[in-house]
Order: C-alpha cells, then structure tokens, then sequence
C-alpha cells in the first residue's frame, strides 16, 4: 500500500463508526439527530459541530427548536414529548416528531419491579433501588440476569449488571439517560460501580477521571439505538 493510500484509509476509519438517525445534543441540550448537514437544512433544522463525533464530517448534530405545534412547538424523541406530536416536521427519522410541549416530558413511569437477590446480586439489587428511589418517574424497567454461563461476555451473565430502560419502548430512542448516568458516576462509591455506559460513551472508574458524559470515552457503532445505549443506561457493578 503506497504511504497516501494507506494516510487515507486512517483517516476514513471513523466512518465505520457512523450512527446515523440516533440521538444527539444539540445547542443547548435541546433534542438532536445525526444526519447529513444536508438533510438538517433540508428539514430547516440548526447543525453543531462536534456532538456527533463517530460521524463522517458531513454528518452533524440537527436540532429544530421552532416548529408548527403551538407557540411553544419544537421537535423531540417522542419519548421525551409530554404534550402532543405532530409528524412530518422534524428532521431524521420518523420518532423525531413536532412536540407541543415546553415541558421536557422525560419519563412519567410507574416504578419498576426491582428484581430480588438471587441470580441479581445484592450490590446490583441495592444500586437498582437507589437510583430507581433517586430518580422517580425516570425509569420504566429494570433487567438484570440474562440467559448466559458466568463468567461470559456481559456482567449481565453473572448478575451484577443492571439495565435501566428510561424510554417508552426498547428500542425508542431518548436523550433522558444522560444526566442519570452522571447520577452514577458522581455516586459511584456508594454505588460500587464498575463501569456506566450511556449514549455510546462509556466511564470507568478505574480509568477516567470524574467528568461530563460529553467527554466520557465514544464505543464503536452496534448498530442499533438499544446497543448503542439510546434507551437505557447500563451500569455494571463490582
Ligand atoms: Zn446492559
């Protein structure tokens, strides 16, 4: 491979790491989708630069924060929407929709079954229930086991992971998680966490220092909002 052909293939690398159509923060917070810049001016949305950074350089962070539903209308994950919603305004895919709503709208949640000691462990049963009590409403369902030998692949296997479904649905994306799994990480002493993953970012006590989940450290793509962690926060505890 000749020296430029080779610079060339580093520096297309991140493009694998592509998630297009999943959730971003847009200016401000607000509710935001990675799509082309293209595309967000297009659908007459705003682009910031940096808040998609596993993207190629044309895909960007598009928030609309003034649409046609009411004076208050802007576009959000419908998960987050306490109000109505009104399609075909907004820009990515279909769950981007027009809310009615001022209000952030997260959550609204009955309190999730907290799963007993057993196949859980205790450390993650008690983490399950502090963060549930910490944040009412926020979290819809909790699961811990999965069907593998431990030690496997997943801390999941051996019970000592948690998911924290915080949308309406698996599946549905959500810009909720955020400041939950900041919640764990500043508690995370209290919580004996062994790493928090949300949003395509992952902490690790043991390796990062204490900081905002903006800077925590990207994962590559999996292809889905579940497995890119855009409907629940992952904590795995010790
Ligand atoms: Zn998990």
């Amino acid at each position: 491979m000749h020296l430029r052909a080779f610079v060339l293939s580093i520096l297309s690398a991140p493009t694998a790491l592509a998630a297009v159509n999943e959730p971003c923060y847009g200016s401000g917070g607000v509710a935001g989708v990675c799509i082309t810049t293209t595309d967000c001016t297009t659908a007459g949305g705003t682009t910031i630069n940096g808040a998609c950074p596993a993207d190629a350089s044309t895909v960007k962070c598009c928030s609309k924060t003034s649409c046609a539903n009411g004076a208050s209308g802007n576009c959000r994950w419908t998960s987050d929407c306490a109000g109505t919603t009104v399609s075909n305004q907004c820009p990515g895919p279909s769950q981007m929709k027009c809310c009615s709503s001022s209000a952030t709208g997260f959550g609204g949640y009955s309190a999730p079954t907290i799963p007993a000691v057993g196949g859980c462990q205790a450390v993650a049963v008690n983490g399950a229930s502090a963060l549930v009590a910490a944040w009412p409403g926020r979290i819809r369902e909790i699961f811990c086991t999965r069907a593998c030998s431990c030690p496997g692949t997943s801390d999941h296997c051996c019970g000592k992971a948690i998911d924290f479904m915080c949308s309406d649905g698996g599946g549905v994306p959500t810009i909720s998680g955020q400041e939950i799994a900041e919640w764990v990480m500043n508690n995370r002493a209290t919580l004996n966490v062994k790493y928090v993953i949300w949003g395509q970012r992952i902490w690790n006590p043991t390796i990062d220092s204490v900081m905002a989940w903006t800077s925590w450290r990207a994962m590559e793509d999996r292809g889905d909002i579940t497995q890119n962690h855009w409907d629940h926060v992952h904590v795995s505890f010790n």
